[in-house]
């Protein structure tokens, strides 16, 4: 079988939040770690999101990686290719959004591409070519201020073009409210102008809707999340997708209940305060680990005398700002940081061992660090706990019934999150 839609998502997070709303509109859809080494097993799938680490490395490997993962979409046969980055255009002058999508469309022998970041229902929209948080411009939303891809100009036309050799255009909102064929004359217009990127005004769903009905056809689009909200409804129409009852059914969940948190974000400060008002928890500190593996042997003690299927176990080393710089005063940055994720590591590892079969991780990099200490290639993408974050299920070592896996980023997330997370997946399969 042939998948419908291929997408390349510049990071790990990103890739997850596009594919929770290819779900949720109807598509069975497999994240992948990375560009897989062979073909697409399960015949079940409509939608593959490659999730690369391609945002902020130099160019030259966002490109390369993109176009390895291109051409293995393309074998699993891709009727439609994405490029997913953030809803906040986040690059650097010299790219990646630029570089990778004009290698995409050469690679496919295209002529045109469009740029659709909006999200509008997590406040990101796009007005004449301007990025919008809320009510803010870009560069006026916190997002001048980012560590990597820091974004001062709120103008995507002049951020793209300081990106491509080539002409940037805009599709604005006037012609995008008179539908999809005076949008889709405009394209051909720009086309025949010679402007191969087109940054497309967005303000709402119903936008994102007829844009979907004016982008379909094309070989590439390129943007957020948001417009996987609306292409599988067009899909459909075109009956180029089988319907399902529910895209985003899983197998039983089976296994113990654990949750690791490495994330020092004030939201999953705040989630591990509540956890721990019903639960029982136990804390890892960086400066104990320093010291050896003794506190790891007391974390793998408390939780094996705990682990059940129906009340879940947290183990923590999420500190308020204070106690995190007194760490990192004392071992530095990267050793505080490095000791907490080996750490995690090793009890997962071990636990996953011990019968854990329902996993949340709450932290973007320790979520990494876990996921590939794992093995983990790929997730199967099930029900959304909170926007941004679904239930997964993957095959690891040393388990016959697949890993349910939930990776939480710092900041999403409600404060009920790692109780509601584990009522949402549901009873356990029985025999
Ligand atoms: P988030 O998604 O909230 O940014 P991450 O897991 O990406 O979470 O990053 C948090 C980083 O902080 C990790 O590298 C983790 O190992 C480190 N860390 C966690 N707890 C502590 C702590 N108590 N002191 C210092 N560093 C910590």
């Amino acid at each position: 079988m042939s998948i419908v839609l291929g997408a390349i998502a510049d990071d790990f997070t990103g890739a997850t939040d596009l594919a929770n709303n290819l779900v949720r509109a109807g598509m069975r859809c497999i994240q992948t770690i990375g560009v897989p080494d062979h073909d697409l097993d399960a015949d079940d799938v409509d939608a593959v999101v490659v999730a690369l680490k391609s945002r902020s490395c130099p160019a030259e490997q966002a490109v390369n990686d993109s176009l390895s993962a291109l051409a293995w979409l393309q074998a699993q046969g891709a009727r439609q290719l994405f490029f997913k980055y953030c809803s906040t255009f986040d690059s650097t002058p010299a790219g990646n959004i630029g570089p990778v999508a004009d290698a995409l469309i050469d690679r496919l022998g295209a002529s045109q591409t469009v740029m659709v970041p909006a999200f509008p229902i997590n406040g990101r929209s796009v007005y004449q070519g301007h990025l919008f948080v809320d009510d803010r411009l870009l560069n006026d939303s916190g997002m001048q201020h980012h560590p990597l891809t820091p974004m001062r100009d709120a103008d995507l036309v002049r951020v793209l073009a300081r990106q491509t050799p080539h002409p940037v255009g805009l599709l604005a909102h006037a012609t995008l409210a008179q539908g999809t064929e005076a949008a889709q004359a405009r394209l051909a217009e720009l086309q025949h102008e010679g402007i191969r990127h087109v940054i497309c005004d967005t303000l709402d769903d119903n936008d994102l809707s007829v844009l979907a009905e004016t982008l379909a056809d094309l070989p590439l689009v390129t943007g957020g999340s948001g417009l996987g909200q609306t292409l599988p409804g067009v899909y459909r129409q075109r009956g180029w997708l089988a319907p399902v009852d529910d895209a985003g059914r899983l197998d039983a969940p089976d296994g113990a209940a654990l949750v690791l948190s490495g994330s020092c974000s004030r939201a999953t400060r705040g989630q591990v305060e509540h956890f721990l008002h019903g639960h029982e928890g136990f804390a890892l500190d960086p400066l104990a680990l320093a010291e050896g593996d003794a506190q790891i042997e007391e974390a793998l003690v408390f939780a094996r005398q705990r682990l059940s299927e129906t009340t879940p176990v947290l183990i923590h080393a999420s500190a308020p700002p204070e106690r995190v710089e007194q760490a990192q005063q004392r071992l530095g940055a990267a050793q505080a940081g490095e000791l907490v994720e080996r750490a995690m590591v090793r009890l997962a590892r071990e636990l996953v061992g011990d019968g854990v079969g329902r996993l949340v991780v709450a932290g973007g990099e320790t979520a990494g660090a876990v996921v590939s200490a794992l093995g983990v290639t790929e997730l199967r993408i099930g029900e959304q706990i909170d926007p941004g974050v679904p239930w997964t299920q993957t095959q690891v070592a040393g388990r016959e019934a697949p890993l349910s896996l939930a990776l939480k980023s710092g900041n999403f997330g409600g404060v009920d999150f790692f109780t509601r997370a584990f009522a949402v997946l549901g009873p356990g399969a029985t025999s």
